[in-house]
């Protein structure tokens, strides 16, 4: 059998990351992938790498996977059809860049390779032994490969957090009561930001030239066949108050909206990293700084180690993961409350727009708050 020090699950953003970070410090690492890596390198979700996460790249000396344009800070805010006027305070610490999801895998995947790291892809029926023994293993496709550590980054619906078994894990989990059609579109992005209206929330997203992510906040019970391409341009433009740039529509789905946190995340010797630990809103927009600060903090953890054989990191890993992800699934609930027209009638409706309308005045005037804010929503998108 083959042994390495750590088997990476899954080659998304928190398993790539990881892998090209341990690779740098000399630190053996599998990384292990049930899809094609044409399949990976095209799934098309996230935009932006928030400040916090392009200078980690940086830290790591990984800048050309961030290699993006600026964000452009002309998305606004909409509230029944009028764009709010809100001074954005100038953020000349900003360092977000436009990187489609896909784009940063791809570069993520390049580097990989070409360092020399070791990538499965097409691992078939991926199944994790001995997590609680000191030499775990993880088997696909005939394969066996020992290990000191498994980092399950295989999202929500992988194997590895359901190789854990019943009674080890606690599920923290907020639903918020409503969904997004999240639409893929081929068009300019044209107005963009987001727009508050008592129809429900609508969004218009840059997703690089000439594409463009589109959100309308629909019910829990509805469906993609309910919304005909010519509803959606409609119903963004009621949201909106303004007729959109229009185009080819190339995907449809509906994702409702909730904040899960799976408590601790070690098991063993297995650690979870991500998705596989934590679901942020879409809302929100960061998903991706979790799960790039789950993988910085791994990755220090196993360096220290192995280096010095101080276990102390890797013990407190899921502590101090944790406290960045409650302090950002706050952040998460506040801004989703904020900006959907839902729940209790008697706080819906006008009052919930002019509350909101204060709050995003509020948020973006004062200069403590903006700084504070613009730090957590550097990213939103
Ligand atoms: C529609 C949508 C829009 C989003 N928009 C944003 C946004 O604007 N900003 C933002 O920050 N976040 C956004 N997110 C969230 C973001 O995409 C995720 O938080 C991020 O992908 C998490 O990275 P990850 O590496 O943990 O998981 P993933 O990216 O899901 O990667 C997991 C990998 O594991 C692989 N895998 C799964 N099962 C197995 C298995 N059994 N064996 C081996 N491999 C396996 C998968 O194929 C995949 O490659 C969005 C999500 C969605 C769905």
């Amino acid at each position: 059998m083959d042994n390495t020090t750590v088997v990476i699950v899954g080659a998304g953003v928190a398993g790539l990351t990881l892998g090209n970070f341990l690779l740098r410090h000399d630190i053996g690492c599998v990384i292990v992938e049930k899809h094609s890596r044409a399949y990976v390198e095209q799934r098309q979700r996230a935009g932006t790498i928030d400040t916090r996460g392009v200078r980690m790249f940086r830290r790591w000396g990984l800048d050309e996977v961030v290699e993006g344009d600026p964000v452009d800070q002309q998305s606004g805010f909409f509230v029944d059809g009028e764009e709010l006027p809100l001074d954005f305070a100038e953020d000349d610490n900003s360092e977000s860049v436009f990187c489609p999801q896909q784009v940063l895998v791809r570069n993520l995947t390049d580097v990989y390779l070409r360092d020399g790291g070791d990538l499965r892809f097409e691992a078939a029926d991926v199944t994790l032994h001995d997590l609680t023994g000191e030499h775990p293993v993880v088997s696909f496709g005939g394969t066996a490969l020992g290990c000191d550590y498994i980092a399950g980054c295989d999202g929500d619906r992988g194997v590895s957090r359901a190789s854990i078994p019943d009674g080890h894990l606690t599920r923290h989990s907020h639903e918020y009561g409503y969904a997004w059609l999240s639409v893929l579109a081929e068009t300019p992005t044209k107005p963009s930001g987001m727009a508050i209206h008592s129809r429900g929330l609508a969004g218009l997203i840059p997703r690089g030239p000439g594409a463009s992510r589109l959100y309308l906040q629909c019910r829990l019970d509805d469906t993609v066949e309910a919304w005909p391409d010519e509803r959606i341009w409609a119903e963004i433009e009621a949201r909106f108050g303004t007729p959109p740039a229009t185009g080819r529509i190339l995907d449809k789905r509906l994702v409702p909206l909730r904040s899960v946190v799976y408590s601790p995340m070690t098991y063993g010797r297995l650690h979870l990293l991500g998705d596989a630990a934590h679901i942020v809103p879409p809302m929100s927009a960061k998903g991706i700084n979790l799960a790039l600060n789950d993988a910085e903090v791994f990755a220090n953890a196993v360096i220290q180690r192995v280096r010095t054989g101080d276990p102390s990191l890797l013990d407190t890993y899921s502590e101090t993961c944790l406290r960045h992800i409650w302090n950002y699934q706050a952040f998460a609930t506040w801004i989703t409350d904020l900006m959907h027209d839902a729940g209790d009638a008697t706080y819906a409706g006008e009052f919930r727009k002019q509350v909101a309308r204060a709050e995003l005045q509020r948020q973006f005037t004062s200069e403590a708050a903006s700084k504070l804010f613009g730090e957590l929503t550097a990213g939103v998108n």
